[in-house]
């Protein structure tokens, strides 16, 4: 049986399991997914353990993404762009890490119809999700990309990864007009769903609005944006496409588009 994990600190709420172990189904392959939390003190012995173990391959979310890049033989050409690792695959006696959450992005506004190429953007928040997301749309050639942050000195240093990047201050954002607005910050994620973070005056200045929190399914966020006749995308389909593109590489094979849509089908009555 191949043995696949997730990683991270706190992991009671993942729905990795359930979708990872679904694509086995699909696929018919003998393996397991399952949920692994681990300890700071622990991170620099896990790929060693984890490779002694026979493990084929993991995931790896928050807070760990970064502080496990030291530990990998090779990175892929987007995870070293973006500074961060959520897929680990295990092969040889390598361990080679990737970011599917940047093609989890890509899935996700593929799947709405929304297009990047020559577009004016707008992500709100600069943390470990908005670096794949502005990856993403810097190699899509959008016209434009700007990040507004609430501490604009901190997010500077993401101009070492983008040096095209434009970084605002939050309370600026209001001066601003383009076609895509993305919150990447996790204001109106439950329990906290009466939070938005941005009113309908910064929301109709643009005609697509983006959210990557996926509970709710339709944040406050997405609502408001609905009202003020924007096309809204919601989160849901990023997490599954980040798994679908990581079982991809797990496989070496590609993933019908179906099992993504049954997945989500299955997934959207919870939220
Ligand atoms: P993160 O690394 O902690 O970054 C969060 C960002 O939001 C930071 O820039 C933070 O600012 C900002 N922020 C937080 N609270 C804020 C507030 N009250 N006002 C203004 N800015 C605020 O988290 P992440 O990994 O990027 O994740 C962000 C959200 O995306 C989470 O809700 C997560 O669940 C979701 N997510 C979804 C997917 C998906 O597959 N759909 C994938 C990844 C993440 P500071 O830097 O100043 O703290």
């Amino acid at each position: 049986m191949k043995l696949y994990a997730l990683i991270g600190e706190k992991l009671g709420h993942s729905l990795s399991c359930e979708i990872h172990n679904y694509i086995f189904q699909k696929l018919s392959l003998n393996a397991n997914y399952c949920l692994m939390p681990i300890l700071k003190e622990n991170i620099p012995n896990t790929i060693s353990s984890l490779k002694t173990l026979g493990y084929s391959g993991i995931n790896i979310t928050i807070p760990y993404k970064e502080s496990i890049t030291p530990y990998l033989d090779e990175i892929s050409k987007e995870a070293k762009a973006i500074g961060s690792v959520n897929t680990v695959k295990f092969t040889g006696n390598k361990a080679i890490g990737f970011n599917t959450d940047y093609f989890g992005f890509g899935a996700m506004v593929e799947r709405a119809g929304v297009t990047i190429e020559g577009k004016k953007i707008l992500i709100l928040g600069s943390g470990g999700a908005a670096k794949a997301l502005i990856a993403y749309i810097i190699d899509n050639k959008a016209k434009s990309v700007t990040v507004a942050a609430r501490n604009p000195e901190k997010a500077g240093a993401l101009k070492v990864l983008f040096p095209f990047l434009e970084i605002i201050p939050y309370d600026a954002i209001d001066a601003i007009k383009g076609d895509l607005l993305i919150n990447a910050t996790p204001i109106g994620m439950y329990p906290n769903i009466d939070g938005s973070p941005a009113d309908k005056n910064i929301l109709s200045n643009f005609s697509a609005c983006a959210d990557i929190v996926y509970n709710p399914l339709e944040t406050k966020f997405l609502k408001t944006a609905k009202s003020c006749g924007c096309k809204t995308i919601n989160g849901l389909y990023m997490l599954i496409g980040q798994a679908l593109k990581a079982q991809e590489i797990f496989q070496e094979t590609s993933i019908d588009k179906n099992i993504g849509e049954e997945i989500y089908d299955y997934l959207k009555i919870r939220f």
